[in-house]
């Protein structure tokens, strides 16, 4: 899906690179090329969940990223096919088929892109029956004038794109685990919808507890972001959502600012967790507006997740301790290249650099799991 700038795109990206050569250095008497930042050390950066499955394939999601991206592929194709993997792999609980359903038992998947150079994005929520939302997120981007497509209407324009659409990416496990689920909430559906849904929420923490769901995966995305040697930033998260949620329940993932901010030649931002608190705070936004006012990565998903923490008030999201009682996980890159995975609890994210591929621990705000 790579393809060359249109005139008006290639003004814009022209006009903000001389804006940054005109910075960084003079351009007297040289013709206007394009702006090759020095020192940019490539990178792609994901969840932990990027370095981990392969669906039976040879690679990883950042390892087949950043092989593209560094091969010249457009950063966001690049990211995108990496995503795939995560999305097509039915032991993936979290992401694309074989997520975990919602409320009722249906499957619906949330995803958004960013593409930093072309300021283009599409985003997709409550989609049923694709495999592969990040894919049609992409196209929302690609053919659409609009930034997010929900429900029925992104289904729709799904079809209308070719996409195949299922009746159901349930697996025997997502399904397994949904009927446990719903084995342990008040069948007859006598309490109201609010009681209902904090049973609903209580009993997959119980099952979290009881080692039946990875806490990782109650709330469960990849995010995806990758910076190239030109120093072009694209980013995609995509994601079943919260666990059993509310069938329409969208998270952060499709929300631009929330679950994903790019803005090229500053860096880019992306999470896992508890969507909610995203959603109140834009942090992926905040994150990259801290990027530009010059805080490292690391300093900016850490002042986002403290932000998080003060925005936090109702008992029952809190732990004894009064902390935060969810995870909030951050995937961070600036345009030289740095890097950071940063959480509320200790966690692990994700990253291919010319090194190769490795998962490594995060920095986290608090350095031991709410006990409950
Ligand atoms: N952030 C996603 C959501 O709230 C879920 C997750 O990452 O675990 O929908």
């Amino acid at each position: 899906m790579t393809r060359t700038l249109n005139r008006r795109e290639f003004v814009a990206v022209g006009a903000a690179t001389l804006a940054g050569a005109a910075v960084a250095k003079p351009l007297l008497g040289q013709a206007p090329a394009l702006f090759v930042p020095k020192g940019i050390r490539p990178v792609v950066i994901a969840s932990a969940n990027g370095n981990r499955f392969r669906n039976g394939g040879p690679v990883t999601c950042v390892e087949r990223a950043f092989r593209m991206m560094t091969e010249g592929s457009d950063v966001l194709d690049s990211l995108v096919a990496g995503v795939n993997i995560v999305e097509l792999d039915p032991e993936e609980l979290s992401v694309g088929y074989g997520g975990y359903p919602n409320a009722e038992g249906v499957v619906q998947l949330d995803a958004s892109c960013m593409h930093g150079p072309r300021k283009r994005a599409g985003a997709v929520a409550a989609l049923e029956g694709v495999r592969t939302p990040s894919l049609v997120a992409q196209r929302v981007m690609e053919e659409t004038d609009h930034h997010l497509l929900v429900g029925r209407g992104a289904q729709d324009f799904a079809r209308s794109m070719g996409f195949k659409i299922e009746e159901d990416l349930n697996t025997p496990k997502s399904r397994q685990l949904w009927l446990e689920w719903k084995r342990r909430i008040d069948p007859d559906h006598w309490l109201d919808p609010k009681k209902r849904a904090d049973a609903g929420f209580r009993a997959g923490l119980g099952m979290v507890a009881e080692g039946l769901i990875d806490r990782e995966h109650f709330y469960g995305t990849i995010n995806c972001s990758g910076v190239n040697t030109k120093g072009e930033i694209c980013g995609v998260t995509t994601t079943s959502g919260l666990a059993w949620k509310i069938p329409g329940r969208v998270g952060d993932s499709p929300i631009l600012g929330a679950g994903l901010y790019v803005e090229d030649r500053v860096g880019a931002a992306g999470s896992t967790g508890r969507g909610e608190a995203n959603l109140y705070g834009l942090s992926s936004f905040l994150i990259v507006e801290l990027l530009r006012q010059g805080r490292t990565p690391k300093d900016a998903g850490l002042e986002a997740l403290r932000r998080i923490v003060a925005n936090t008030l109702e008992r029952r999201l809190r732990d004894p301790k009064g902390r935060p009682n969810f995870q909030v996980d951050f995937y961070i890159l600036d345009a030289k290249g740095d890097y950071a995975g940063v959480s509320m609890f200790p966690s692990k994210f994700a990253v291919c650099t010319e090194k190769g591929a490795e998962t490594l621990a995060t920095s986290s705000l608090f350095p031991e799991w709410p006990t409950r």
